[in-house]
């Protein structure tokens, strides 16, 4: 299995003092205490991508995008594709996050076709997937989940996904272990109907809420890869926690 992978979103959270200080804190913090057991993302919003691709550069931390374009270029006003998330020195890109489908009104073939340019651009993609409160309620989870990985997910997938209940995210109640860990094994296992041998060993990480208190439990579920971290990205400290409370960190 890979090493657990760590993501933080910044969302549209970033101006060039507050990154700058952010990135600073976070680079300090892994050279004091190393994490080489883990590898770490951070995902600022586009106009920071420049800026912290150069605080990072040497830094043990991979720069990602929240977002891009399937088209490689064009007459498409305000969007950014994926090749100008590599040239910006991007190595991931977050597809499908449930605020961008909400926002934006995308669906999962949106979404695939996203996934498929950036995988050509040759960066990876980290594919989100989750229920809305609603959908739990009304006990659709695995199916809404069944749908959106047959919708998201290309042939050929090599990306990351990651499980982000809707009603987790931002909210401060993350899902419970035992709740995850069940959710988590059945994505596990469409993504082995899906695709075979390779659906055994990609990364899948849990969002959603995810803090330096509830980090340590939730990155030793198994099957859980990794974690999407939203508000506490935003927290040198707190995601330096999250960080080292990876297993192998
Ligand atoms: C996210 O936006 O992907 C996320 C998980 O947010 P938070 O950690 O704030 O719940």
């Amino acid at each position: 299995m890979s090493k657990p992978l760590v993501v933080g979103n910044w969302k549209m959270n970033g101006l060039r003092a507050d990154s700058t200080a952010r990135v600073k804190a976070l680079v300090d913090g892994l050279r004091a205490q190393p994490a080489a057991g883990v590898d770490v993302a951070i995902c600022p919003p586009f106009t920071q991508l420049a800026l912290v691709g150069s605080l990072l550069e040497d830094a043990p931390v991979a720069l990602g995008a929240q977002d891009c374009h399937k088209a490689e270029r064009g007459a498409h006003t305000g969007d950014i594709s994926p090749e100008m998330l590599t040239d910006a020195g991007a190595a991931y890109v977050i597809l499908g996050h449930s605020e961008r489908r909400r926002d934006h009104g995308e669906i999962d073939e949106t979404v695939r076709e996203k996934v498929v340019a950036a995988a050509k651009a040759g960066l990876t993609p980290i594919v989100c997937i989750g229920e809305t409160e609603d959908q739990r309620q009304s006990g659709e989870t695995e199916s809404v989940l069944g749908w959106q990985i047959k919708g998201s997910l290309p042939d050929g997938f090599t990306g990351v996904v990651a499980y982000e209940p809707v009603w987790a995210i931002g909210t401060g109640l993350a899902a419970t272990s035992e709740d995850i860990e069940a959710t988590v094994g059945f994505i596990r296992a469409e993504l082995v109907r899906q695709f075979n041998e390779s659906g055994k060993t990609l990364r899948i990480l849990y969002g959603g809420s995810v803090d330096a208190g509830n980090a340590g439990s939730i990155l030793t579920i198994p099957n859980v890869g990794g974690a999407l971290v939203g508000g506490a990205s935003l927290k040198p400290d707190a995601f330096l926690s999250i960080i080292h409370a990876a297993p192998g960190a």
